[in-house]
């Protein structure tokens, strides 16, 4: 098997399946929010712990931490938080052209509600976010409620956002930013004391933790002035998210979290490595062999490309046990023919069908990359044979 899927899913660390057994073992079943016997007291505690040491690697406050299902989730919830909280008055959603699904999909359906009106922010040929014509859209919006979503890093290519001008942009013309951190917090440390990021979204799936847990850090200053619940029916996670806490996807998540921090710089630095040998041999065995956008060391460990005249689904369904992607596996299923990204890019509609994503980490050696282009480069030629 070669694994080149990491913006899709990393496996479990062992470190992570650790902490899951000593909670198991140690019978943490109780419910966290049980506060008046022992056994909901032990896993009240240990989703304490888990924040307090989540937050501390963030730089952020226990109380600016909401755990959620998943990025997904806790990118819907700020957005329909804010368009409750604001639509009354008339509100405004400006998000960017590349944006994950969860922040794209959940925009348009908000811009349904009466009150609430959505913007697509563009982006340059490299993908990254064109500040000029933000600022021409905060200046338009200025003393009007307004929430800017433009993510870290992008999942399918490898562009990194000015993030610190977005957030300082969004100072000066009085909105808020929200930005989903899911695939910048595998690659950069984030410091929320720093005052950068107004709110940030981390999935655990992608870095070695388990599926189903997200995090929302919220920014400082009080959540009513920002949010409503979307949500009822219980006081969890400060009434913004109410239900049961997934105890054990939490502890597991904070041993994530806690591994990431020491491991990241030498993650990112396989990572830069198996995505170079990765293009290298591909470039050298095929001719039709084209990035997208050009590789991006600030962004390590992803690659978008395409073969001239190759069919990616096709070719998909020839590579065994190659495992990459087309662009998001969010959207896999839905049906959808090809990704947004590659057109916000303004790719050529035949190359925009035929992009393919290969992303890069602990699941992998370097050695099994440059098989996997060697195998990815056969394929793409017997395609083209037969
Ligand atoms: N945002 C980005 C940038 C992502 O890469 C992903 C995962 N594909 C998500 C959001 C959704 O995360 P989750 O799987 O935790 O819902």
């Amino acid at each position: 098997m070669y694994y080149l899927d990491h913006c899709g899913s990393t496996p479990l660390a062992t470190e992570v399946k650790e902490s899951i057994l000593a909670f198991l073992n140690a019978d943490g079943f109780g419910n966290p929010s049980a506060v008046h016997h022992e056994v909901g007291q032990k896993a009240g505690l240990a989703v304490a712990e888990a924040r307090d040491s989540i937050a501390k690697a963030l730089g952020a406050n226990p109380t600016e931490i909401i755990f959620t299902s998943g990025a997904t989730e806790a990118n819907n919830l700020l957005l329909w938080g804010f368009a409750l909280r604001y639509r009354a008055q008339g509100c405004h959603i400006i998000f960017g052209a590349t944006e994950h699904k969860s922040i794209y999909d959940t925009a348009l359906a908000l811009s349904e509600l009466e009150g609430v009106s959505v913007f697509e922010a563009p982006v340059d040929q490299s993908g990254v976010l064109n500040l000029e014509h933000l600022k021409k859209q905060l200046i338009d919006l200025e003393g009007k409620p307004t929430l800017v979503a433009v993510m870290h890093m992008n999942n399918e290519i490898p562009a990194r956002h000015p993030v610190e001008d977005i957030s300082r942009l969004c100072v000066q013309y009085g909105a808020f930013f929200h930005c989903d951190g899911v695939q910048g917090y595998v690659r950069e440390k984030i410091d929320f004391s720093l005052g950068i990021y107004g709110s940030y979204v981390i999935s655990t799936h992608k870095i070695y933790g388990p599926k189903g847990m997200g995090i929302l850090v919220l920014g400082r200053g009080p959540l009513s002035a920002r949010v409503l619940p979307p949500y009822h029916g219980g006081q969890q996670e400060f009434g913004l998210r109410p239900g049961t806490l997934n105890t054990l996807a939490i502890v597991a998540g904070a041993a994530c979290i806690s591994l990431h921090e020491q491991a990241r710089e030498k993650r990112t630095r396989h990572m830069n490595e198996c995505a170079r040998v990765f293009v290298e041999t591909l470039s050298a065995l095929s001719s039709l062999f084209q990035l997208t956008i050009p590789m991006n060391e600030k962004v390590p460990g992803l690659v978008n490309f395409y073969f001239d005249g190759v069919d990616a689904p096709t070719l998909l369904t020839f590579l065994g046990d190659v495992c990459i992607n087309r662009g998001a596996s969010c959207t896999g299923s839905g049906g959808e023919k090809f990704s947004h990204v590659p057109r916000a890019l303004g790719l050529p509609i035949e190359v925009q069908a035929n992009v393919l994503r290969a992303s890069f980490g602990d699941g992998v050696t370097v050695q099994e990359s440059i098989k996997a282009a060697q195998i990815i480069a056969r394929r793409c030629r017997e395609i083209l044979e037969k």
